[in-house]
Order: C-alpha cells, then structure tokens, then sequence
C-alpha cells in the first residue's frame, strides 16, 4: 500500500458537495480536505478484514473494492467504504480490497473524522441519508459519471499487453525512446510509425502507462475505421458531446492517422498543435453526407473553440509530414531488420499461447527457433504471433512440450505456379486415398501375413537367386522398382513397407496396453539421426559388397530383420514413426530421391491459418463430419502445409483422410522444383548422395581395379576388401568436395587478376557446397537405375522358372516361360539412362547455382567424369 500526502481533492469535493447545503459545503469541505489521507491498493491487496470494526471515512477514488463474501459488496468510485457498518457502528462481515486492478482510496482517519462530525452536524445526516437509499444528488453525479465511462468504454485502452520484447539495439533504442516519451512533462503529441503488425498502438500505450498520467483514461479511434465521421467523433456534433470532452485530461491514441478523411487533416493538425477544437453544428449520425467541419456556436455566427488538456498519441504507416512535424517521432523498426529478437519474441508467445489453451509449458527448440530466425515475416509481430498461435493449436500433452520446426509454416510457401492438382480430375483417385484401402488394408490385410513368409523363404530356402524366389524379388524387382518409382511418386514405398507395418503393430499393441509413448527426442534425432542413416547405409552397402548379399540369401533376409528391428525398437518407446523420419536407411534415401518427384502433397496454408482450429491432419484426432475422418494424425510429424519438399512424406494420406476442409491436394509440379526453391540441404544427405554414386561403383570393383591399374585381388581378402569398399563408397563425395574448391579458388583468383578494377575485382561468392551438390541427384539416381536394370531386364522375367526351383522342381520349370531381353535393349536404355542423369546434372547444377557455365566449370566437369566412369563400368 502506498500512502500520499495530498491536498484535498477535487473528486471528494464534487461527491460532498453535491448532498450538502451550498452555505455549508466550502468550510466543510475545507475541513475534509486538510483530513485527507490518500492511499494505493494493488490488486487484490485487503484493506479491511472480516470482523473489523470500521472506524475511518473511507472514499473510492478509482478503481474498485470487493468483498470476499457472496454475493460481494462492491464499491466503485465516489462510493464510501462499508458505510452502513460505519455509521452503526457493526463490525464488517468480509473482507474487502482491491479487484480489477489497483485502486485509489481517500481515508479520513477516525479521530479527524469524529472531530469534523463534531464541528459540522450535516456530515452525520448526509452519510445517513446516503447509507439508507436518500441519495438525492449524489445519484446525480454518479449517473454524469456513468454517463461519461459508458461513452468512453468502447475507446478505452486498458493496459499494454507486453512491453518491447527482444535484445537487439533496435529493441533497446525503441525502448529508450518509449521512456522518454512516457517521461515527457510537457505531454508532447508522439508519432509512432513502422509497417504494418509491428504493434504500434502497443508502443503507444507504452508511453501513456509509462507516464505519471496512466491513471487517466487513454482511448483509442482508429482513424481509418471513422472515415468521414472521425471529426464528429471527436469534437461532437450538436448537442452530443465528443470524444475529447469526456477524455479531459487522458490521452487520445489516433490509430492509422495516415487513412484519416483529408477533409479532417487542417482540425487534427490544429488539435495536436494548439489542443484546439469545435464542435460540429449537426450530428453525423444523422447527416448521411460528411458533417461540415464548421464550429458550433449559440446563434450560427462564431466559432465556439474548445481546448481540450489531453494528450495526443498518433501511429501511421506512412509519413504524414503536417503531422509528424508536430510530434516526437518514433519508428519501430521491421522484425526482418532484427532478426535477433525473433527468438526472444517466438518463445514469449509459444508461451502465452500456450497458456491461453491449457496446454502445459512449451519451449522452442534450438530447430525450430533457426527456422523462425530464416524468414522475413512480412507481416512483422502480427504474424509471428499467429504463427505461434498456430503451433500451439498443434500441440498436445500434459507434460512440458518441445515444440518442433514442423509445426510452423508460412504464408509465402505457397507457390503453386505450374502446379496442377491431379484429385479435382480423378476423383477415384481421392476416392482410393480417402479409402481403408489406402493403406491400411493393403498393410495389415495382406503385406504383415505374407512378409514373415518372405523373410522365412530367404533365411531358410535356396541360397541364390537363381533358386530362391524371395531373393529374385528383392533384386531384380524391389530394389530397381522403388528407383523406377522415384521421379513419379516420390516416397510412396514408405505407405506399403512392411518393415515398418511390424513398427506400427507393436505400437498399436503397446497402446492397447495403456502404456503411453514418449515424445520424440526433437533436437537429439535431428541433430544425429541423418548422420546415423548414413552411417547404417555406408555399413550395410560394405556389408552387401563383401559378403555378396544379393546372391546369399539368408544375408539378405537378416538385411530385413535388422531393418524391421529398428523400427520395432523405436515403435516400442516412441510415438508415431521415429524411426522413419529420422533413422531408416531406406526412408533417408527415400526422402533424398523423393525431392526429384514430378508428384507432390500439399495443403493449401491460407485454408489452414484461416478456416483451420482442431489441426487433425497433424495431430490426429476424432472425426470431424463431413469430411474429416478419425485419424492419429501425420505418422511422421508433418504438416502438410508446411512442407518444404518431400523428404518427410509418405503419401499415407493420413492427412487427406482427416481433414474436414478438403484442403489436400495432390499435385503434378516440375520435376525436382523444390532442389531449386523450398527445400532444405542437409549435409548428411549429401554424404549420402556421395555415397550412393560410390556404391554403384563399389558393385563394379574388380573392373575399377583394373581400370586404375591396381592388383584386382585386393577384393579377395576381406580385410583389404572391406577398406578398399569403404574408400570407393567415400570417394565421389570427396572428388566433388575437390572440385567445389576448384571452382571456389578460380574465383577467388579472377577476383585477385591485375586487370580487374575494383569493381569487377570484387568477388561474388556462389552458391556453398551444401547447396550445389544437390545438382549431381539426377546423376547419382540415374547411375544407380541403370546398374539395377541389368538385374531387372536381364533376371526379373525368369521368376516363373526361378519360382519352380525354390519349391524343388527346377527340372520341370525349365520348360516355363521367361521374359528376358538380349543385352542390346539393357544396354541402350542403361546408356539413355545415364546420359540424361549427366544432362539433368548440368542443367540442375546451373539452376541452382544461378551462374554462368564457366564459373560452374569444375562441377560440371566432375558429374561428365562420373557419367564417363560409370560408362565404362556399366557398358564396357
Ligand atoms: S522409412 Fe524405412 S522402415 Fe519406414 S517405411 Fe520407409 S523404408 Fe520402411
Ligand atoms: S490440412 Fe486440413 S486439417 Fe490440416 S490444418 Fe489444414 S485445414 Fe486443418
Ligand atoms: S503429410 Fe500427409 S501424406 Fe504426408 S506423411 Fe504426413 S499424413 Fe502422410
């Protein structure tokens, strides 16, 4: 509780006076005021307690008492505290202080307050008369009051919801100049300018409750709302009074003054200049054309000019020059120019959203505060707020919750030139993926029954391919078919795979049992997980090279198993698919290649952000009639409006199948077109990349020893075999590497030449490596192909016979028939193959490079020494 000295206040005066006889109220007044005793209540703090007996005059100044008891007394201002149990005498029934905010009180202390009993009878009849219902005039001035808060409430700011969040010098310096503004004496007019969401009314209110004048209303008209009635609102029309008139002394927050009516600019400007005004002669609730700005007066001659004490606040998006010349000018710079305060920012509102919606504490991660921090947020705070706002709705738990990237997307993702949505012309197609079918059937119908029987036929049938049917499925149909399958339909294996069809039975076992799942490890996986694929990659492509695991059937059985252990373990401890968005082998080169896709899935974000609030494509929840069916939501934690590319979708069209809006749409788009645009590089996934285009040569050994002149019986040995794998499997990524560094060196070199002026000496970096070695995908993928196309052209037509001699009749299917072409077709097509993977190569690499030919001279010399290699390896 504050206390303050004071002299008698003019609110008490007008209260007392209004019941009392004029003869009597100056000296009785007087005597109050030297009485007086001025006090602050903070919220909430009590200031009498129940069975207290009440012995001092206690006034509301402002703001509000209420009791504890229900229902509880209220006593706004003008009101005398518990005055029926003064004046009787009684102890008090509750306890009563401040609600609603603080409140001021003025206290008679009861020695003072007998005294001036003593010394003016009237004060006992008055408080009498008040107390039991004769208010009289009292009522009166309790009605103007009314009166003037009703008119002032739908304008009224009640408090600033934050102050300036953030770090930056930008943040700093606005701060600094929010204070001095506050701190201003002289109650100076403030003009705050910035783009649009930077909340600039927000600064506005800074100032005013930063000042020694917020206890004093501040209303707010937004200038571009009251178009032509803004000077009626303001200064009044005919006999309604004005904004300005009820404000005394408050501060007037003109929002937007750059949209204000030009036929108002001369009154706003003599306003903020001279705190001058009049009153329009008619009303323009009544006038359908614009009320004139001519003065009122008595008989229609002179102006009848009014000051008024308040303070004028502005914000604007533009310069209006007659007015901010008036003013203290104050700019809140754009979030794109400190991008520093965006984390700042980000985690203050992830938390209050999620406060706002019960959810328990959330945090960033270090992921998902980078990929705030990389956009440019042309809707400024406004937008992050939403953004926010949006990812909180996404969440769900009742623990501490890590919010991810995934959950934040952005208005400018969608770029949906030359894309073309292949559902509103085939609807059979939506059919299919809004059907069971699609693919739960497909997985739990079919695959989980005869996938155990699969890896039974490997692990204990024939040895070779050429008498065990599984092995003659597994490569020559699987493993070319999912690359065939790439540049169409991306990552569509991962919808059907049966090594996670396993993953998911345990987890639907495991959640049957009541257990609950943990929350994915976010930052740990996304840190480690691409670099553990790759590493599990690099293994089992050594492993396959060496213990010749596509013609040693058990070999490849156990190559499943251990897949399919992955995803159970995870399944087992985590939520949703964990292990196929963030460890799977398979499922990182599915996400790799799936980028060169000619096919996407989207949703539409405006749709999402607008019509959007239960999010059941990504956080799965029940059916939402008539559309949105009961799912548990993006098995890999994506939304599908904020994809960036195709890395992390499956095409389960889990999210087609829940959302109640019809906002998926599965579109045709160029080929690849996020490697250039959208998607996210990732060094791990270039180590990778490299490191497919070494298996193709790895699978080639024996000739590239030759061809480099080595003793080809380094392959024997398992030892030098492994080490000699390895190095090959490594290679390409570090010959690429070299020539980035040719290139990078060439420019730094014409920018060091003698002739080149400063100018043209200066040197234009070009895209980093992480970048631009996506451009050799199209290669990498085409290598691969063509060396699966021997095995498909050349063995995949013999499954009958094969078929026959797994079950032990190979005799009798020998006379079965074979589809098998001679080796020209194979060869041509290997041939095509790799000569359009180079061409795309090039033309990729200067796409995303987006530099001339020469100066990608080093790269796209590499990918025509890769294409030529492979050449010779493959077509010899
Ligand atoms: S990521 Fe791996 S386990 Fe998961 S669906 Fe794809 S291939 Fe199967
Ligand atoms: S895709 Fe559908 S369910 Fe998901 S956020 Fe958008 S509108 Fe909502
Ligand atoms: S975005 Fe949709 S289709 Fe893609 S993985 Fe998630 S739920 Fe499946």
């Amino acid at each position: 509780m504050v206390t303050e000295s004071h002299s008698f206040p003019t609110f008490a005066r007008w209260r007392v006076t209004g019941v009392t006889k004029p003869s009597a109220t100056s000296a009785l007044s007087r005597a109050l005021a030297e009485a007086v005793q001025i006090e602050i209540l903070l919220e909430g703090e009590k200031i009498l307690r129940a069975e207290q007996r009440i012995t001092d005059l206690i006034l509301v100044k402002d703001g509000r008492l209420r009791g504890t008891e229900q229902p509880p007394t209220n006593s706004g201002p003008g009101e005398v505290v518990a005055l029926r149990d003064l004046l009787l005498g009684e102890r008090i029934k509750e306890d009563i202080g401040a609600a609603g905010g603080q409140a001021t009180i003025w206290r008679i202390p009861e020695k003072a307050f007998r005294a001036i009993a003593r010394q003016y009878p009237d004060l006992s009849l008055l408080l009498f008369q008040v107390a039991f219902g004769a208010t009289g005039a009292l009522t009166q001035a309790l009605q103007d009051d009314a009166t003037k808060w009703q008119s002032l409430r739908p304008f009224l700011v009640a408090s600033p919801k934050r102050g300036i969040i953030g770090n930056s010098k930008y943040a700093t310096r606005l701060r600094k100049e929010i204070l001095e503004a506050a701190r201003d004496t002289s109650r100076g007019a403030v003009f705050v300018f910035g783009e649009p969401g930077l909340e600039k009314d927000e600064a506005a209110a800074l100032v005013h409750f930063g000042s020694r004048d917020r206890r004093e209303p501040m209303a707010r008209v937004d200038c571009e709302r009251a178009g032509d009635g803004l000077a009626a609102e303001l200064f009044g029309a005919g006999s309604r009074q004005g904004l300005l008139a009820w404000l005394g002394a408050g501060t007037l927050l003109l929002n937007n003054v750059h949209r204000a009516a030009p036929s108002t600019l001369g009154a706003l400007q003599r306003l903020v200049r001279d705190g001058n005004y009049s009153p329009l002669r008619t009303s323009s609730r009544v006038s359908s054309s614009p009320p004139p700005l001519i003065p009122a007066d008595e008989d229609g001659g002179e102006a009848a000019w009014q000051s008024s004490p308040a303070r004028i606040l502005m914000t604007s998006e533009q310069r209006v020059p007659d007015l901010e010349s008036l003013a203290t000018l104050i700019k809140v710079p754009p979030l794109r120019v400190r991008p520093g305060d965006i984390a700042d920012l980000a985690r203050y509102f992830v938390r209050q959203a999620a406060r706002r919606k019960g959810l328990p504490q959330a945090n960033l991660t270090e992921e998902a505060i980078r990929h705030l921090e990389s956009y440019t947020f042309p809707n400024n705070i406004k937008e992050l707020e939403s953004i926010l706002d949006r990812a909180a709705s996404q969440l769900t738990g009742d623990k501490a919750v890590q919010v991810p990237e995934d959950v934040f997307w952005f208005a400018t993702q969608a770029q949906d030139r030359f894309r073309w949505n292949l559902l509103r012309p085939l609807p059979l197609l939506q059919r299919l993926f809004r059907s069971k079918l699609w693919p739960e059937d497909i997985n739990f119908k079919f695959t989980a029954f005869v996938y155990p029987a699969f890896v039974a036929l490997l692990l204990f049938g024939p040895q070779d391919r050429a008498h065990n049917f599984g092995l003659n499925l597994f490569w020559c149909y699987w493993w070319p078919l999912i690359f065939i399958v790439y540049p169409f339909l991306g990552r569509i294996w991962c919808a059907v795979c049966p090594f996670m069809i396993y993953g998911e039975i345990v987890q639907r076992w495991r959640l049957a049992q009541g257990v609950v799942l943990r929350k994915w490890p976010h930052k740990s996986v996304g840190e480690w997980g691409p670099w553990f694929l790759w590493a599990l990659f690099l293994a089992i492509l050594v492993w396959e090279e060496v213990w010749d695991l596509p013609d040693t059937a058990y070999l490849s059985g156990w190559l499943l198993i251990i897949i399919t252990a992955g995803a159970m373990v995870c399944s087992w401890f985590f939520e949703r698919r964990l292990w196929c968005r963030h460890l799977c082998p398979i499922g990182g080169m599915n996400g790799m290649f799936a980028k060169l896709s000619m096919t996407e899935l989207r949703a539409q974000p405006g749709v999402c952000s607008g019509n959007c609030s239960t999010y059941h494509c990504y956080k799965g929840g029940p059916e939402e009639p008539p559309l949105g069916q009961e799912t548990g939501g993006c098995p890999l934690y994506s939304h599908p409006a904020q994809l960036t590319d195709n890395r992390n979708c499956v095409l389960c069209m889990e999210c087609d199948k829940a959302c109640p809006h019809d906002n998926l749409e599965f579109r045709l788009r160029v080929p690849g077109v996020d490697l250039w645009s959208t998607h996210k590089p990732l060094t791990a996934e270039l180590a990778l990349l490299f490191t497919l285009l070494g298996a193709v040569y790895v699978h080639h050994l024996p000739q590239l020893l030759q061809q480099l002149r080595l003793d080809p019986d380094l392959a024997q040995a398992q030892g030098p075999h492994i080490a000699v794998s390895t190095l090959v499997l490594l290679a390409p990524g570090c010959i690429a590497l070299g020539a980035h560094g040719l290139a990078e060196l060439a420019d730094a070199m014409s920018a060091l030449m003698p002739g080149a002026t400063a100018g043209q000496g200066k040197r234009v970096r070009g895209k980093p490596f992480l970048e631009l070695a996506y451009g050799y995908m199209p290669l990498v993928w085409a290598g691969t192909l063509a060396h699966y196309l021997l095995p498909f052209l050349g063995e995949a037509g013999r499954i009958l016979p094969v078929t026959a001699a797994t079950v032990g009749l190979e005799e009798w299917g020998g006379g079965l028939p074979v589809l098998v072409e001679d080796g020209s077709v194979t060869a041509f097509l290997q041939g095509t193959c790799l000569l359009s993977g180079a061409a795309l190569s090039l033309l990729l690499t200067r796409k995303i490079g987006a530099r001339p030919w020469a100066r990608l001279a080093p790269q796209c010399l590499a990918v025509l020494g890769f294409t030529a290699e492979l050449w010779t390896l493959l077509l010899p």
